[in-house]
């Protein structure tokens, strides 16, 4: 017999395993709304066009070469990315005081950066906001640290336990790390206010507490990459440290092409330089070096005045599609009287709403009405159209009624 014939078979991921189930219904009304991906109107994924020129710019350069890029990546990629997270005139960059590596994807980076941690800084607890995406948890865990949760969302308003959110910061050990997650919180859609902000970065700075922003989606939820920045550069602003895991999947639509980074602001340049020189070693043994096409991709668009304000313009676009999708949700159940506040869907922001629907009930929508999402009740408003928002409305309303 085989020697892994005692294996269990696991469980699918909680988030994937509803595509999986989706995939096997044969319905043709079927709606996925468990997927964080942008689509378009059509229901279809979306390549965006200043993507498709980078890429046609990157094939027609003949001297381009596919040999290993440093174990930090490319280089420039690096460069550009802190400053789109930083802002083009930061100071600490300015100042030299920021490393970067190229990782893979948001995932990666945070990984990279939770083993970094784990190795040399002298407090090993990571507080991550309760809920949150169900993958943080393990991420955080194998990189070796300790992960505790701190209250972050309340039920009862489907808004901000900004009370229960100050009381646990304050109550953490000094120098315990906190994943803030920068806009456009995932699965809740509530992001404090700037106000509260500079609430949380006071009683942090005070404590001691060491800040891991968490951006994946810089540009999905105001529709300007400045806005959705500033939380962080609030906390760059005050010469603290932080660390910074940026994703290009959902602002670039380069899902697939597993593209992020890790900045790590530092007081001094002398202390960045030990800090990159630790990360390497993070890296080397876990996968060597990054990938280079998604980062070439990247640097093209980010290095050309021309390219950029385009790619703006289509962040901008997808931002507006999805507000567009949450005041249409929110009619339709006023349209059918559905009982209930719904309010919050128009409140909430970024890719999902967090419906305050119960498993149970979104058991009920999957099995009567082909419509598929995490148990949580949380709805990707990314994945639906004008065409879908009156049978989803009908599926709520069917529920709750
Ligand atoms: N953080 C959050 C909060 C996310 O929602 C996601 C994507 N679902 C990620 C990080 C990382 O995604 P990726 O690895 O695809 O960049």
């Amino acid at each position: 017999g085989s020697v892994f014939a005692h294996l269990v078979q696991a469980p699918e991921d909680p988030i994937l395993g509803v595509t999986v189930a989706y995939n096997k219904d044969p319905s043709p009304i079927k709606l996925n709304l468990g997927v964080g991906a942008y689509r378009t109107e059509e229901g279809k994924p979306l390549v965006l066009n200043v993507v498709r020129k980078a890429e046609q710019q990157l094939i027609n350069d003949r001297s381009r070469i596919k040999e290993y890029l440093p174990i930090v990546g490319l280089v420039e990629f690096n460069k550009l990315s802190a400053k789109l997270i930083l802002g083009d005139d930061s100071p600490a960059i300015r100042e030299n005081r920021v490393t970067t590596v190229e990782c893979l994807s948001g995932t990666g980076s945070l990984r990279v950066g939770g083993e970094f941690l784990a190795k040399h800084y002298h407090q090993k607890t990571i507080y991550i906001t309760q809920p949150t995406w169900g993958n943080h948890p393990k991420i955080f865990t194998l990189a070796g640290l300790t992960v505790k949760t701190y209250r972050y969302y309340d039920p009862s308003t489907r808004g901000l336990n900004f009370q229960g959110l100050l009381e646990d910061l304050g109550a953490a050990p000094p120098g315990s790390i906190v994943l803030l997650h920068a806009c456009a919180h995932n699965p809740t859609g509530v992001d404090p206010t700037i106000q509260q902000w500079e609430q949380i970065r006071k009683l942090m700075r005070s404590k001691g507490l060491m800040p891991f922003f968490d951006s994946a989606y810089q540009g999905f939820a105001s529709g300007s990459l400045d806005t959705d920045a500033k939380p962080i550069r609030m906390f760059v602003a005050d010469g603290g440290e932080c660390l910074v895991a940026q994703s290009y999947a959902k602002n670039m639509g380069l899902y697939g092409e597993r593209v992020g980074a890790l900045s790590i602001v530092c007081k001094s340049a002398d202390v960045a330089g030990k800090v990159e020189s630790q990360l390497k070693l993070v890296i080397r043994p876990m996968y060597s070096s990054p990938p280079i096409h998604g980062a070439s991709i990247v640097a093209v668009i980010l290095r050309d005045k021309n390219l950029f304000h385009e790619w703006t313009l289509e962040l901008k676009a997808m931002a507006d599609r999805i507000i567009s999708m949450r005041k249409q949700l929110f009619e339709a159940l006023r349209a059918r009287g559905t009982p209930g506040d719904w309010t919050h869907i128009i409140k909430q922001i970024g890719m999902f709403t967090f419906t305050g629907l119960n498993p149970a009930q979104v058991s009920f929508m999957t099995k009567e009405y082909h419509i598929y999402m995490t148990s949580d009740g949380r709805i990707s408003m990314a994945g639906l159209s004008s065409k879908t928002v009156p049978h989803l409305a009908d599926a709520i309303h069917a529920v709750v009624t």
